[in-house]
């Protein structure tokens, strides 16, 4: 028969995979000698079972646990559900990849009317007795029963209003034994049945509780947001409570063997005495910075510092460790790699090398390249002169501007509309999470940097302040008081999470800055990987962004923007309405200097790089105005003759140049005049490659590549590549025919995936796109990751065919996937000589294509850009 569960002192064999991260994290501690409390791990394939055979447990499960029990039982010499001297364990999931606060977790399981009672005896204390049970009657009926969590934290308040007091340490035994009453009554209202006294109920029910949480509607839509698939399930750790509560020799904490937000070195963690460390995660309470606990509980500080430095060393890498002292003695109740940002994570990735802790290879492979993003976000102007309105802690970097908006569901439907919107909250729960993906930035007003808000927008690498001073909310009247002014909803305010200021109004923000690790990582990146990296650029600004980020070319230059603009527009117009061809060759005539001036800009920018540039792609519509708009009759006449049904299948791309061949002759006598101009000036002549959209036969670019030859023989000398892009499932299937006639193909994957999935590239994610994703019938938007296993295949079949006439054939994407980390290794994969991408992805592709090379090589597990 299967099996299904582990103490956490037995080896199982299987890793996160099979006993979740925190399984698998307390077990490796647990062997490593590390003090642990004892435990047992049910794993993820019970899970898995639960949930296949419809939410039943599967057959031994209920046995087994029992088995696990009774070995608890012996070695804490307590019993569960005893009345004197109770075992009391927590009950936490724990899936493989880490999803913070999105399950459910119950603490003090094993707690009933008589248990309480001799805890309180046992323990001499029963202010903590009561308050444990309190905890479990709140946290078993929320997550086991579904019971509002408000139900149970307004009568907490009231009992506090009623005393007078603020805090819940204020409560003495026998206000808690009251609420420990009124708590039970809530529950039996709400259920209908009283509480369940008996211990084995307890851990049945909270075991299917917490498999249950796998599909709670915030966790899936986290695992949306960060691409975890659904089956995973989760793993359910039962492990024997240690007191953080149990008076001022206890206390709770996290801590990280460097610091999350930078990477360096020194002592970072919260502490917080005679608490739970549920009330540290949850930022009900602002503890204390952990040097603090030097002085409450010396001895547990030095045994803590020295199992930081070990666990690092074991898992040569920055972990997040949860620990708790129980009367002076020190638990650690969980290790993890920790969560970071982009800048420490390189800070960290470089420092470690330096330490001889793991390879430059080890360190290119363990950062997450889609993380990089967080370095190029905005910052605030340094050279300004501001005054904040409030400052709170800095929990995840980068400045946003945006509305003030006071629930998570406004800021969706408003974030969501392309609006910019801050989310401001007196602390987040994980009920908010679509209202942080939406948002710009988070601002709360309670909580550390461990706090919900802060732990997830740094993971988003989204700009974050919690815990702010000088702030209340009123939710009522959707107004907020910040540092003394009166602010109301659509207000605007920038935060900044790098130095957790908050500012009234729009603030000025300036570019990002990249720092020496960024430099030193992708130094090493670019040692390791083959595919080279260009940038998409259709202006000398763009041009030297991408150079900046490194770039080594330009692998798509757009035309069309160059056809607009007040001095252009109107001849272009002139041009698309003239009755025959001599009309339109007057007017090319005059929009030839401006695309001679903007090729020469870009040429410059790019000395010595190669600059692709693409031929006029859009339908000619899309020059003229709306109907109604129309100048005069002849006008209108021309936008409806011109109307087509569907204009990304109409006269675009190609066939524009071959019907007008003029159009293209002018472009190509423009990109000779600009090369020589450049070349003249910079004495370096520039690297020009001629790319046709939208070719489906080969007798296209045939007539093509002669016109190209011919225009440019007659107007001057220069040396250059003819090739096309590859965007039409015909011409992936007839890629041999096509390669005769091009010396590069260039994958247009936009349109290649409007065209195989037959799904419109401007309408389908509008549209029934998102119903797909949200319910499962696609895992990712083929418009963001590629669809290997489709557009990919005819992509492999093109690469193939193509190369099958023409061994030297130049492979290039030029679609957004170009700047997505998993479509990158595909394109690695795939033996594509570039990627192109637009100049703020730059820097991820490098990354990406270096641990493709390094995972192929077998040098290093890439963790990132693989998934
Ligand atoms: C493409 O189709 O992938 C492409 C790069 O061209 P555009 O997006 O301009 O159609
Ligand atoms: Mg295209």
């Amino acid at each position: 028969m299967a099996r299904y569960v582990y103490d956490l002192d037995e080896p199982s064999g299987g890793g996160k995979e099979l006993l979740g991260g925190k399984g698998s994290g307390l077990a490796e501690m647990t062997q490593l000698g590390v003090p642990v409390p004892a435990g047992f791990t049910i794993t993820t394939d019970a899970c898995r079972a639960y949930m296949a055979e419809g939410k039943r447990l599967p057959d031994g499960l209920a046995e087994e646990i029992q088995e696990h029990i009774a070995r608890l039982e012996e070695k804490t010499g307590k019993r569960f559900g005893d009345d004197a001297d109770p075992l009391l364990v927590s009950v936490r999931s724990g899936a493989a990849v880490s999803m913070p606060g999105m399950m459910d977790t119950i603490l003090n399981l094993g707690l009933n009317d008589a248990a309480a009672e001799g805890l309180a005896r046992s323990t001499g204390n029963d202010r903590f007795a009561f308050d444990s049970y309190r905890r479990l009657l709140q946290m078993f009926g929320e997550v086991v029963d579904g019971i509002d969590a408000p139900r149970f934290e307004q009568r907490l308040s009231d009992a506090k209003q009623a005393k007078g007091v603020q805090h819940d340490t204020d409560l003495d035994a026998e206000d808690l034994r009251g609420l420990v009453g009124v708590f039970k009554s809530i529950y039996e209202e709400e259920t209908g049945g009283p509480f369940p006294q008996d211990a084995r109920e307890q851990l049945t029910r909270a075991v299917r509780a917490v498999f249950d949480s796998w599909d709670n509607p915030r966790a899936q839509v986290y695992r949306h947001a960060h691409a975890i698939p659904d089956d995973l399930g989760t793993a359910v750790n039962v492990v024997q409570m240690v007191f953080g509560n149990n008076g001022d020799t206890s206390g709770t904490g996290v801590c990280f063997t460097r610091d999350p937000s930078t990477g360096d070195q020194g002592l970072y963690g919260e502490f917080l005495a005679n608490a739970q460390g549920e009330d540290v995660v949850a930022g009900i309470r602002t503890p204390e910075p952990l040097e603090k606990m030097r002085e409450h509980l010396p001895e547990a500080f030095g045994q803590l510092l020295e199992t930081m430095a070990n666990l690092e060393r074991h898992y040569r890498d920055m972990q997040d460790i949860e620990f708790t002292v129980e009367d002076g003695k020190l638990f650690l109740l969980q290790t993890r790699s920790a969560k970071r940002t982009a800048a420490a994570a390189l800070k960290a990735a470089v420092s470690m090398t330096d330490e001889g802790l793991i390879t430059r290879e080890e360190a290119v492979a363990r950062i997450d390249p889609a993380a990089l993003d967080q370095l190029l976000h905005p910052m605030i102007d340094p050279n300004a002169k501001l005054e904040p309105a409030a400052k709170g802690l800095n929990a995840s970097p980068g400045a946003a501007c945006g509305e003030i908006v006071f629930d998570a569901d406004t800021a969706e439907a408003r974030g969501g509309a392309g609006e910019s919107v801050i989310l401001v909250r007196w602390e987040t729960t994980p009920d908010d999470i679509h209202g942080m993906i939406a948002a710009k930035g988070i601002l709360t007003v309670h909580g550390g940097m461990t706090s919900h808000a802060a732990v997830v927008a740094r993971g988003m690498g989204k700009p974050c302040v919690v815990g702010t001073e000088g702030i209340s909310i009123d939710t009522g009247a959707r107004t907020a008081t910040i540092g003394g002014t009166t602010v109301h909803e659509g207000d605007t305010i920038t935060i900044d999470g790098g130095s957790g200021q908050v500012y009234l109004g729009a603030v000025e923000l300036v570019p990002p800055q990249i720092n020496e690790d960024f430099e030193t990582v992708l130094g090493w990146a670019d040692d390791f990987r083959r595919l080279k990296v260009r940038a998409n650029a259709d202006t000398p600004e763009d041009a030297a962004k991408a150079r900046e980020f490194g770039a080594q070319g330009i692998g798509l230059c757009r035309t069309e923007h160059m056809f607009f603009g007040e001095e252009r527009l109107p001849v272009m117009q002139e041009m698309i309405m003239a009755d025959d061809e001599q009309g339109r060759r007057a007017a090319l005539e005059r929009l030839l200097p401006f695309q001679q001036e903007d090729f020469e800009g870009i040429f410059e920018a790019m000395v010595g790089l190669p600059v692709t540039i693409r031929l006029l792609d859009p339908p000619l519509h899309e020059f003229l105005p709306d109907e109604e708009q129309a100048r005069d009759d002849k006008m209108r006449r021309r936008i409806r003759a011109l109307r087509e049904a569907n204009p990304m299948l109409g006269t675009r791309g190609c066939r524009l140049g071959v019907m007008f061949p003029e159009i293209y002759e002018m472009q190509l006598r423009a990109i000779v005049r600009a090369a020589i101009a450049v070349s003249e000036r910079t004495g370096e002549a520039p690297l020009v490659e001629i790319m046709h959209p939208l070719v489906g036969f080969a007798e296209e670019l045939r007539r093509l590549r002669e016109l190209t030859v011919q225009t440019i023989a007659d107007e001057g000398e220069i040396e250059y590549l003819c090739g096309t892009m590859i965007e039409l499932p015909r011409a992936c299937v007839r890629a041999d025919e096509i390669a005769e006639h091009a010396d590069f193909f260039s994958f247009g994957t936009n349109d290649l995936t409007q065209t195989v999935l037959g799904m419109s590239r401007d309408d389908a994610e509008g549209k029934f796109l998102t119903y797909y994703l949200e319910h499962d019938v696609l895992e990712r938007n083929p418009f963001e990751t590629l669809d290997q296993s489709g557009v990919g295949d005819l992509m492999r079949l093109a690469v193939e065919r193509g190369r099958s006439v023409k061994e030297t054939l130049k492979l290039g994407i030029c679609g957004e996937h170009g700047g997505e980390a998993k479509s990158v290794v595909f394109c690695h994969e795939l033996g594509l000589d570039y990627v192109s991408c637009s100049p703020y992805r730059v820097p991820l592709a490098r990354l990406a294509a270096a641990q493709a090379a390094l995972a192929e090589s077998g040098a290093a597990q890439y963790v990132a850009a693989g998934g």
